[in-house]
């Protein structure tokens, strides 16, 4: 990318496609205060120069987003949300769909959207003359939002004004529109690696070595998730694993303890349960490539893979499958505000019944 600046081939439509939580989105901002710096050094911006103070703080008069919003009185489109568009991402530039779309809507009952009237909004962004610019950027984040509609930015999307950069960022090109995807140039970007999560959860937490380590395990890459881990506080999460999996197993003996154990859990907070309810599927997936998969891939704590060699026999393709399904549902429920409680106790049993089955 950074030769291409320097070349000047600058292609005026990118699609960024990554997960959620590898910096997609910070780096198509990353790219556009690049390319708009005043002094670049060889490898990136400086940081200082107005262009760059301005488009790090998302304040920048050629710096334009559009996001999925939803629907609130009489705001709807991305601009009419943007000083909360701003704080969010200088918060965490890593953020989820649905953690944006949360502070929108803390009860998360309305859909998200870009719609046909937020499209035709980038027209006028477009259409708008450059104050200062090198280029005029707009970051369309989330590309799988525009649905049918999407299609009126055809025609921009093959041809956008000189001196216009399009940049639009997704995490599933399956859910892209056909017709988008195939006048956008993608660059897709990797994963981060666990030793990259390890050092910025060191140097910007002050975490210690062992309990980054198993943070960046369990994130998979995805440093969103990784923040909201060590935003938990907490550091026990196998032990809680191994509690509650034997709780499971002993269901229909020990209700009492089940029911106890879910209660004190849940005391720890939404935020806590989402971040263990990430950690289990780890461990979930964990036990699924021990039995079927390379073992080489595995990448767990010492305590960790002695419980699963104990454990995979119990998961198995019979049941994985809806178990999996279980654990996305939870976390789904968690998100938007169900009772923890019941949540928590219904996925119990439900994992207690499951880990009976035969293969
Ligand atoms: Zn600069």
């Amino acid at each position: 990318m950074i030769q291409t600046v320097k070349q000047g081939r600058i292609s005026h439509t990118q699609l960024f496609l990554g997960n959620e939580g590898v910096g997609a989105l910070p780096l198509a901002v990353a790219y556009s205060q690049f390319i708009n710096c005043a002094n670049p050094t060889d490898d990136d911006s400086c940081g200082v120069c107005p262009s760059c103070v301005k488009i790090q703080k998302l304040v920048h008069p050629d710096l334009h987003f559009t996001v999925p919003t939803v629907a609130i009185e009489k705001k709807k489109l991305t601009n009419d949300f943007i000083s909360e568009w701003r704080s969010a991402f200088i918060e965490n530039p890593y953020i989820g769909e649905l953690q944006w779309l949360l502070k929108l809507d803390d009860e998360g009952k309305k859909q998200g959207n870009i719609t046909a009237e937020e499209c035709r909004d980038i027209f006028k962004k477009v259409g708008l003359k450059s104050f200062e610019a090198k280029y005029k950027t707009v970051i369309i984040w989330m590309a799988e939002y525009l649905s049918k509609e999407g299609n009126i930015l055809l025609k921009l999307l093959e041809e956008p004004p000189v001196g216009t950069l399009l940049i639009l960022v997704a995490q599933d090109s399956d859910k892209v529109l056909p017709t988008i995807l195939s006048r956008t140039q993608t660059l897709k970007i990797p994963r981060l690696k666990d030793e990259e999560i390890t050092q910025e959860l060191i140097q910007k937490f002050q975490l210690n070595k062992q309990d980054a380590e198993t943070i960046s395990r369990v994130s998979e890459g995805n440093l969103s998730l990784a923040i909201n881990l060590v935003n938990t506080g907490r550091s026990d999460y196998f032990e809680l694993f191994l509690s509650w999996m034997r709780l499971c197993f002993n269901s229909r003996k020990d209700i009492v303890n089940l029911t106890a154990w879910v209660e004190s859990c849940v005391k720890s907070g939404r935020e806590f349960l989402k971040s263990f309810i990430a950690y289990s599927e780890h461990m979930l997936r964990a036990l699924f490539i021990y039995r079927y998969g390379n073992k080489q891939l595995l990448r767990l704590s010492e305590q960790e893979a002695d419980f699963v060699n104990k454990f995979s026999p119990f998961i198995h393709a019979n049941n994985l499958p809806d178990l999996t399904n279980a654990f996305n549902e939870t976390a789904f429920h968690i998100e938007r505000n169900a009772d923890l409680k019941i949540t928590f106790l219904n996925l119990s049993l439900y994992i207690g019944t499951q880990l009976k089955k035969s293969e």
